[in-house]
């Protein structure tokens, strides 16, 4: 073996990152592999749900995002494509100080939470480092074999930790299956400079039409854009120009800011995808984030999710370390915990991509309906907003509450906030 370690984790994204922070810090001898050369660069907007932003708090590592790239976001309004506001969801109703979205501009908290892995432990990540096999014994998976700087290494570990996206080479590797599902829509993301003043999220739906425009720190706009998959080159012929005003004939307030879409390069094509792997955890390995459960972006919950999986696999790793048990059984303890909350947000992710993607009339119908009760039902909006924001495990929605959101019952709790989710 060239090297030994407790843990190697593949992949430096949401997830890997934040494991290789969270185990470096309690001593944990740990190596992070990551295929790409350096840090993520390039159009990525994102939005930090209260969950994600406690997690970073917990690290000591909000405070270190620059402030001049975060935009405290209260109000998200849901508007029919053509104008006709549906419904706001207000993130005021939640507790303190996590009462609000956050805008970022594009990889500012990866940077900031490699940039602090880096300083904290400098031999930990390994960049140009590719995952190629695992390594076996007669335990289980006992290391990698990984190409750095295009050279053959052997990696020995306690544990590996698949960490490496949803097309994950490790899951491949532990030859768990998964089910994957590519959605018919991707989205076109840009960030943009903006020119009219602009505070509160908007996000329009229409027949199969999406248009979401969040406003950024430093007048940045962020834009998510929903075209059918393979429709991107069409969509270039036509050239920048026709697009923002297709933007602008559905937001007609932002002109001037969809008018400084000149040039692709202020965009990026994003297609999505749901992964199902039936078992996380095997003896010797693990996955995490999109490895094990990707999830459409309608959630917003992917990399918060990542982030969980990291934070709470980091506290069974700690019974692992005292125990030295490192097997599936030991290791299904992360599993289990974490299963609930995402088949929840995966489910409704899929509902949303059901109603708010349709060109269906009579969904159509009934996605405006449930919107505009949502609007004024103060203790179904709290449901879903604690969903999205991730701080609840169970749907945010009984059946009863399905009925009442369409509208066909009324709610005599309609004004009541849950004091608990
Ligand atoms: C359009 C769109 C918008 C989104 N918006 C949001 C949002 O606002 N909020 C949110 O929470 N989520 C959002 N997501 C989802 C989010 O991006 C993902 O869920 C999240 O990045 C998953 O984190 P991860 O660590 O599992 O994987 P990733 O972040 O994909 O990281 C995987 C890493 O593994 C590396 N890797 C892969 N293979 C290898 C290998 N063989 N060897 C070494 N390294 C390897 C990759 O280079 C990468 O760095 C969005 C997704 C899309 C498509």
């Amino acid at each position: 073996m060239d090297l030994r370690q407790d843990v190697v984790i593949v992949g430096a994204g949401g997830g890997g990152a934040i494991l290789g922070i969270q185990l470096t810090r309690k001593r944990i001898g740990t190596m992070v592999l990551e295929q790409a050369l350096g840090h993520p660069q390039g159009v990525r907007g994102e939005i930090l749900q209260p969950n994600g932003q406690q997690i970073l708090d917990r690290l000591g590592l909000l405070e270190h995002v620059p402030v001049h790239a975060i935009k405290p976001v209260r109000y998200f309004h849901f508007r029919r494509v053509g104008g006709k506001r549906l419904c706001t969801v207000d993130y005021d109703m939640l507790p303190k100080p996590y009462n609000r979205a956050l805008v970022m501009w594009p990889n500012i908290v990866q940077q900031t939470v490699l940039n602090s892995l880096e300083a904290e432990s400098p031999d930990a990540v390994h960049y140009g480092a590719t995952f190629t096999r695992l390594l076996r014994d007669e335990k289980g998976v006992c290391g990698v074999e990984a190409e750095i700087d295009g050279k053959p290494v052997r990696i020995g570990a306690k544990l590996v930790v698949g960490a490496d996206g949803p097309f994950s080479s490790v899951r491949q590797a532990l030859h768990i299956p998964a089910e994957l599902h590519q959605y018919q829509e991707s989205y076109l993301v840009a960030m943009l400079d903006g020119h009219e003043e602009f505070t509160e999220s908007q996000y329009f739906v229409g027949k199969r039409t999406i248009l979401g425009i969040f406003p950024g720190a430093g007048r940045k706009v962020y834009v998510f854009y929903m075209i059918p998959s393979g429709a991107l080159a069409s969509m270039k012929q036509e050239g920048t120009k026709a697009l923002a005003s297709r933007w602008a004939s559905i937001y007609p307030d932002l002109r001037q800011t969809f008018d400084t879409l000149r040039d692709w390069s202020q965009t990026a094509y994003m297609g999505t995808g749901r992964v199902r792997a039936k078992s996380w955890v095997t003896d010797g390995a693990v996955l995490i984030g999109d490895a094990a459960h990707g999830m459409n972006p309608h959630a917003s919950q992917g990399r918060m999710q990542a982030m969980v999986d990291a934070e709470m696999l980091s506290e069974v790793i700690d019974t692992c370390v005292e125990t030295d048990d490192w097997s599936a059984s030991a290791l299904k303890v992360f599993e289990t915990r974490r299963r609930q909350q995402v088949t929840m947000l995966q489910q409704l992710a899929d509902e949303e991509v059901f109603f708010w993607n349709t060109g269906n009339p009579v969904l159509s119908y009934l996605r405006d309906r449930v919107f505009t009760t949502i609007d004024g039902n103060l203790r179904l909006q709290y449901q879903v907003l604690t969903a999205t924001a991730g701080l609840r495990e169970s749907p945010p929605f009984t059946w009863v509450d399905r009925v009442k959101a369409a509208g066909l019952w009324p709610d005599s709790k309609s004004q009541h906030i849950p004091t608990h989710v």
